[in-house]
């Protein structure tokens, strides 16, 4: 595979600055006693906005190979919009990456298609990568129309984006039937979802943007269930809630990711 696997964790509201940096140091312990290749497999954190200067100040003072990002950002670039956090603000604390469209942002906030359109642009023009959440919900399984749905929200993000900006996206794949219920997607129906999303970036842009679009499996991901979801041929990485709470668990997933990826 060429894609360079990715390996998210988004903690969602959980740990304060100074747990966070410990989970960090711990889990850059844990790794390098692995020796573990980050030039193989990518390695990202979403911790909360507070947290996000001190993991910067940790990872540049330990000049650790760790990514990190935020979990949602502001659509704006400044003024009066109080709580907001706008992406060059996110820029300057060195993210990476931005979770766009989570499905719990989709549901708890007012974040509807358009917003999440303005989120990618935002996160684009700071130079960071937005991870661009899509899925369906149980109902729309149930009728069967899943695979339309997840595509139509990659549709309706990336129909007036260029091929540059396209370039530069990830998409979650995240069933929101999977996230947060230990009812992971078996590896048949994750890789379906993520060979569609990668036939449509191939037909609204080319092969070449195709094939470099990473596609992550987002839902219940633990350390049972990565090497079998990992060995499909679209499936790039995971975005991770609940298993990227736990550093040893999160370090385990990572290592298995890495196995899997560079085996022959
Ligand atoms: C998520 O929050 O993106 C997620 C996939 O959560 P969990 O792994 O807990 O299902």
């Amino acid at each position: 595979m060429t894609r360079m696997p990715l390996v998210a964790g988004n903690w969602k509201m959980n740990f304060d600055h100074l747990e966070a940096t410990y989970f960090v140091q711990k889990l850059a312990w844990l790794l390098r006693d692995a020796k573990f290749d980050y030039s193989r497999c990518e390695l990202a954190l979403m911790p909360t906005f507070t947290s996000l200067r001190s993991i910067q100040v940790l990872v540049e003072a330990d000049n650790l190979k760790i990514r990190y990002g935020a979990q949602t950002v502001s659509v704006t670039s400044q003024g009066a919009f109080t709580g907001d956090v706008s992406a060059d603000m996110l820029a300057q604390l060195g993210c990476t990456y931005v979770i766009v469209g989570h499905s719990e942002r989709r549901k708890y906030h007012p974040e509807d298609d358009a917003n999440i359109v303005d989120q990618v642009r935002a996160v684009l023009a700071a130079g960071m990568q937005p991870i661009l959440c899509v899925g369906e919900s149980y109902e729309e399984r149930r009728q069967g129309i899943e695979l339309e749905f997840a595509v139509g929200q990659v549709k309706d993000v990336t129909r007036d984006l260029s091929e540059e900006e396209a370039a530069k996206l990830i998409v979650a794949y995240e069933p929101v039937w999977a996230v947060g219920t230990g009812m992971v997607a078996t590896p048949d129906v994750a890789q379906d979802a993520a060979s569609a999303i990668r036939a449509h970036i191939r037909s609204a842009f080319s092969d070449r943007t195709a094939e470099d679009l990473r596609i992550l499996y987002g839902g219940s991901v633990s350390s049972k269930n990565a090497q079998e979801l990992i060995g499909q041929p679209d499936v790039d990485g995971f975005l991770i809630g609940g298993a990227a709470l736990d550093v040893e668990e999160l370090a385990r997933i990572a290592r298995l990711t890495l196995k899997a990826t560079t085996r022959g």
